[in-house]
């Protein structure tokens, strides 16, 4: 078995390289600080056709392959996770428009958001509803040839400059999914500011008070919600979690390797020391083995294998707590140094602990990996 990148996917991924040094990794510090992205860089982003890297070329998408997705969210991931989060969060309503969305849906919207004229989120989460999603309590109600939705959404990545969401609540009881514009009556974001990591993801909380909406703004059927359309986009979600944390991972290696060069304490580089070497052993060992459990993941999806979804589960759990250890050696490298903001480890710090939050966390993955695990190896 050999795993090799294709000459195109080579090319793509040294394209996706250089636009990341030269557009993403200088201004990372600074949308972090801001905790905003810079217009600019989205404009940028756009231009290159990104915002529709997952979506085929009949609606305007770059019809790449997975695997070539992943490099893209890998290099975006390793200069800036706010930038990558963008890419998730659009992804994931445009991706699940594309499978189970209308073909009025799909014509309408999926154009304008392979060209990033429409941002999308993604709002499953509530103040009172995290993992324990299929208990959402939004609540849409039919009212003639409407939907009434009220209820609130919380941690909404991109919040606050989407133009269409993705809103779970349940209809007739069942968590169902349907899309809401930016502008309808009823409709507010309000910012989130002051987290941890991924600062730039400009956060939102929603309000849907008697907001009304069409009745061909459900995406699928009462519902459908959470078994077939989260399910779907948060398979998308998940695989370009784990390759942004391949990529923050390098960001990690590379950062350590430098600066493990320059520093001199008792009369030698740090890199000379062993215990320096342990560490980025560690990190360069791991870094690898969470990208070959992506490149893997995005085969099998290439290959439309069904278990990519749970090598995609499997992907996302390593590479997560993979990328919190090489964060944290990273900063253990760069010593006092490493807690300032004269470093872009503390930050690369900071971004790797949402990972395992968002996407399903570890202890979701834990769950769902021993239950199929065990499940696989019953007699
Ligand atoms: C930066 C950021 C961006 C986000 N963006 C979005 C977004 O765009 N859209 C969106 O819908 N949501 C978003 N979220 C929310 C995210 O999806 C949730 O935070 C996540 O699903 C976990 O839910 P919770 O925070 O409510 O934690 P809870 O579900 O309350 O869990 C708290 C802790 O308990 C653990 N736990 C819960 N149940 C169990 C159990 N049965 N067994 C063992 N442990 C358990 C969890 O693993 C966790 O450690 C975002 C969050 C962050 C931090």
């Amino acid at each position: 078995m050999k795993i090799e990148l294709t000459k195109e996917q080579l090319n793509r991924q040294k394209e996706f390289r250089e636009f990341a040094d030269d557009a993403v990794v200088p201004y990372a510090a600074q949308n972090d600080r801001e905790e905003r992205l810079d217009p600019e860089l989205i404009e940028r982003v756009k231009e290159r056709g990104y915002l529709g890297s997952m979506l085929p070329q009949e609606y305007g998408g770059m019809g790449w392959d997975w695997v070539t997705i992943g490099l893209l969210n890998e290099e975006i991931g390793r200069g800036c996770s706010s930038l990558r989060s963008l890419l998730t969060v659009h992804g994931m309503v445009a991706l699940a428009l594309l499978r189970w969305g209308s073909e009025e849906q799909r014509s309408r919207w999926l154009p304008k958001m392979a060209a990033g004229e429409v941002i999308g989120a993604f709002a499953l989460t509530e103040p009172e509803v995290g993992s324990d999603a299929k208990n959402v309590q939004s609540v849409a109600a039919a009212s003639d040839d409407n939907y009434v939705i009220n209820g609130r959404k919380k941690w909404i990545t991109m919040g606050q400059i989407a133009d269409l969401y993705l809103i779970f609540a349940k209809c007739e009881g069942k968590p169902t999914a349907f899309l809401v514009e930016r502008g309808t009556p009823g409709f507010s974001a309000d910012p989130i500011t002051g987290m941890l990591g991924a600062r730039a993801s400009m956060l939102a909380e929603l309000h849907l008070a008697d907001c009304i909406i069409p009745q061909e703004n459900m995406v699928g059927s009462v519902g459908t919600g959470l078994s077939h359309v989260a399910l779907h986009c948060l398979d998308y979600g998940r695989y370009t979690v784990a390759c942004g944390c391949v990529g923050l991972g390098q960001a990690c290696l590379e950062q350590s390797v430098r600066y493990s060069r320059q520093r001199k304490q008792f009369g030698k580089a740090l890199r000379e020391n062993q215990l320096i070497q342990k560490m980025i052993t560690e990190m360069a060992v791991n870094v690898k083995a969470a990208r070959l459990l992506c490149y893997h993941a995005g085969y099998l999806k290439d290959v439309m294998d069904p278990d990519s979804i749970m090598e995609t589960w499997t992907a996302k759990y390593f590479a997560s707590k993979m990328v919190n250890q090489a964060a944290s050696d990273a900063v253990q490298i760069h010593g006092a140094n490493g807690c300032s903001h004269d470093y872009p480890v503390e930050r690369y710090m900071r971004d790797a602990r949402i990972n395992e939050i968002i996407e399903g966390t570890s202890q979701m993955h834990e769950m769902l990996i021993a239950l199929h695990t065990i499940r696989q190896m019953q007699p």
